[in-house]
C-alpha cells in the first residue's frame, strides 16, 4: 500500500506532522529507528515558546503541557557585576515560555497520533530515499511516487517524504546530494549538558557570565533541573565527575553571594558542540525536510524544537494543498514561508551565544571581546529599548 506522506523520524517534527496530517484525512506512515522506549526516554529542550503552544493547542496536541507545563516569564542574569532579573512576560510582545519536557512532549504526540489512527514503525531504519525525490520541479503535485529503502525491511512508497530525521538524517543526505547548499558556523563552543536529579534552584532560567566560561540554569520539573557548562571542545564528560560539575557550577552561579545550589544525582552526562546551519532550500519535488533536517540551531537560544515545530505546521498545510486539492503551491512557498523566521532565530542564538560566550585568554582580542560581552550585558539590564528586543526574539518564533 501507497502511504499519502512517508515520515522519516519520530522526534517533534515528525510527530506534529503525523498528526497535522492524520487531521486532515491524509494517510501517513511513521519510520522511526529508535524504539519507543528510547524516543520517549530522550531528554532534551524544555521551552516552548507561545507559537508552539499555539500550534498544538489548535490542533489538540496540548492536552498534557497545559496541565503539567510550567509557564515561566522571567529570566536571571548573573555576573562578577552582580545579577539581574528581565521579566520578559512584561517586555517585547509579552509572551510566556512554557517549561514542559521535551521527551513528555513526544509521549503525548504518540500517543495522539496512534489514538487518531496513525502508523509508526519502531525499529525502521530509512537507509535512502529513492525513487523521484528531488528529481521534479517544486511544488509539483503529479501522481508520482517515492521510495524509501528500510533497512532490513520491505521498501515503503508514498507519495511524499518528509525528512524530519535530524540534521544526521537521510533526507537532508538526499536533498545535498542534489546539490542544495548549507549555510553553516561553527561557534567554537561546547557545552557539557547536565540533567540532575533535583528541584530548580533558582525560580526562573538563569545566565551566569564567568571567567571560567559560560553556567546555564533550567528549570525542567520539580525533579529534574538541566545545567550547562561551557567547557573545551573535545572535552569527554567521563571527566566531569559530580563533585567537579557541582564545584564548578558554584563557582561559576556564584554561589557564595547568591545562595547554594539543591543538588542531586546526574542522571544524564553530554557534550554538545554548538554549531548551527541551515539549508538553502528545505525541499525539492517529493522530499520534505522539517526540524533539525532542516536546519540545527544552537541551543543557545533554545529554538530547536520549536523551529521543529513551527515548520511541521507550514509543512502539513503545503503537503494538504498538494495531495487534497492538487494545489502544489503551498510546497513551492514553504521555503519563502520558513526561511526568514528561522532566520530570525538563528541571528537571535547568535545574538545569545555572544552574551553568553566571551572569548578566552589575555591577548589583546580576548579582552576587547570580553569587555563587548558586558557591554551588552549591561545594556540589557538598562535600557528598555533593547530589553523589549530580546523579549520579543526570547520568546518569539
Ligand atoms: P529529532 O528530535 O532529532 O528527531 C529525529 C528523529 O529521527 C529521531 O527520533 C531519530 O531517531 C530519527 N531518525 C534519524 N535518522 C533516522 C533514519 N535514518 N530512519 C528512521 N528514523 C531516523 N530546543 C528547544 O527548542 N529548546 C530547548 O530548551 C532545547 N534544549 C536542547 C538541549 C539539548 C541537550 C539538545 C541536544 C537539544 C536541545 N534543543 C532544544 C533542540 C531540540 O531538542 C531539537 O531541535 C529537536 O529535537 C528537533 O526535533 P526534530 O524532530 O527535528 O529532530
Amino acid at each position: 500500500a501507497q502511504a499519502g506522506v512517508v515520515i522519516v523520524g519520530a522526534g517533534p517534527a515528525g510527530l506534529v506532522l503525523g498528526n497535522l496530517l492524520l487531521d486532515r484525512g491524509i494517510d501517513c506512515v511513521i519510520l522511526e529507528r529508535r524504539d519507543r522506549a528510547a524516543v520517549e526516554g530522550r531528554a532534551r529542550a524544555g521551552f516552548l515558546a507561545a507559537h508552539s503552544v499555539r500550534v498544538l493547542t489548535e490542533n489538540g496536541l496540548a492536552a498534557g503541557l497545559l496541565a503539567r507545563g510550567k509557564t515561566h516569564t522571567t529570566c536571571l542574569f548573573r555576573s562578577v557585576r552582580g545579577q539581574f532579573t528581565l521579566d520578559y512576560g512584561k517586555l517585547g510582545l509579552g509572551e510566556p515560555h512554557t517549561v514542559y519536557p521535551q521527551q513528555e512532549l513526544v509521549r503525548d504526540l504518540i500517543a495522539e497520533y496512534l489514538r487518531r489512527g496513525g502508523e509508526i514503525r519502531f525499529g525502521a531504519e530509512a537507509e535512502e530515499v529513492a525513487g523521484e525525490a528531488g528529481g521534479e520541479a517544486a511544488g509539483e503535485a503529479g501522481e508520482g511516487r517515492v521510495r524509501v529503502r528500510v533497512r532490513g525491511g520491505a521498501d515503503v512508497t508514498g507519495r511524499y517524504v518528509a525528512g524530519c530525521d535530524g540534521h544526521r538524517g537521510i533526507g537532508r543526505a538526499a536533498l545535498t546530494a542534489h546539490g542544495t547548499r548549507t549555510a553553516r558556523r561553527d561557534h567554537g563552543v561546547s557545552w557539557l549538558a547536565v540533567l540532575v536529579a533535583a528541584p530548580p534552584s533558582l525560580e526562573a532560567v538563569g545566565y551566569a557570565l564567568h571567567e571560567r566560561g559560560f553556567a546555564g540554569h533550567m528549570a525542567r520539573t520539580a525533579a529534574v533541573t538541566r545545567y550547562y557548562l561551557q567547557c573545551p571542545r573535545g572535552t569527554d564528560p567521563a571527566d566531569w565527575s559530580e563533585d567537579r560539575i557541582w564545584t564548578e557550577l558554584a563557582i561559576r552561579l556564584r554561589t557564595d553571594e547568591f545562595g547554594p545550589l539543591r543538588q542531586g544525582a546526574v542522571l544524564e552526562k553530554a557534550v554538545v558542540d554548538l554549531r548551527s546551519d541551515v539549508l538553502e532550500s528545505p525541499g525539492a519535488g517529493r522530499l520534505w525536510l522539517a526540524g533539525d533536517a532542516a536546519g540545527l540551531i544552537s541551543p543557545s537560544a533554545a529554538k530547536g524544537a520549536n523551529l521543529a515545530v513551527l515548520q511541521a505546521e507550514l509543512l502539513a498545510r503545503a503537503l494538504e494543498g498538494a495531495l487534497a486539492h492538487g494545489d502544489g503551491t503551498g510546497l513551492a512557498r514553504y521555503a519563502a514561508d520558513c526561511l526568514p523566521r528561522v532566520w530570525r532565530a538563528h541571528e537571535f542564538s547568535h545574538w545569545m551565544s555572544g552574551l553568553l560566550h566571551g572569548p578566552a585568554g589575555e591577548d589583546d582580542e580576548a579582552r576587547y571581546g570580553r569587555a563587548l560581552q558586558y557591554a551588552r550585558l549591561e545594556s540589557l539590564r538598562t535600557s528598555r529599548t533593547h530589553q523589549d528586543f530580546f523579549a520579543e526574539n526570547y520568546t518569539g518564533i
